[in-house]
């Protein structure tokens, strides 16, 4: 989701904006407040054209006609929200995020949800830790077992 990404990048630049056709709506409230508390602002219009110098992007054309200038582009287009993924299945959330176990297991017992769907701190070792947890977790629930030792 745009809104995450620009939160995140946020952190380590002076500058952040996000250009989107998606309805503002779309953008849950908790982001909303993050978006203004950052200073990133958001102009809902489609992208034209993107513009750049020796084969670097650094400006984007909006529909409206509108020139915005930048030093990096992030296409965040196409991203899937795992909320929406979540919704459709019927799972248990809290406020953005997949509510699960200890083992990561979701409100559906054939379900599980790691990593930034979850929720907790936004890092790749976090998100590969939860993974391990809920590996182990459906080989226990596959094969039936109380533990999983792995011997091989
Ligand atoms: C600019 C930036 C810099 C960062 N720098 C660092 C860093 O230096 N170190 C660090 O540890 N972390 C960093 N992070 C955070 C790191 O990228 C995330 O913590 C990590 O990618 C989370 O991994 P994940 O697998 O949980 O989620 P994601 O990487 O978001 O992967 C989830 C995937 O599931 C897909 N998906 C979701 N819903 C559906 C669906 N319904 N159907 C199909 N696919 C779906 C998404 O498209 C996505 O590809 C950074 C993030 C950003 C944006």
């Amino acid at each position: 989701m745009a809104a995450e990404e620009a939160v995140e990048l946020a952190a380590y630049v002076n500058s952040v904006g996000i250009v989107s056709h998606n309805p503002e709506e779309n953008i849950s409230s908790a982001y909303k407040n993050l978006l203004t508390s950052k200073n990133i602002g958001l102009t809902l219009t489609r992208v034209k054209e993107i513009k750049g110098d020796g084969g670097l992007a650094n400006s984007l054309v909006t529909e409206k006609g509108e020139t915005i200038s930048f030093d990096a582009l992030f296409i965040a287009l196409g991203v899937a929200s795992s909320l929406d993924f979540a919704r459709q299945l019927g799972l248990e959330t809290s406020g953005d995020f997949i509510k699960v176990d200890n083992n990561m297991r979701t409100s559906n017992a054939k379900v599980w949800s790691v990593g930034m769907a979850r929720g907790g701190v936004n890092q790749i070792v976090k998100s590969v830790g939860d993974g391990g947890i809920a590996a182990v977790d459906i080989i226990k629930s596959v094969k039936g077992l109380p533990n999983y030792i792995d011997h091989t």
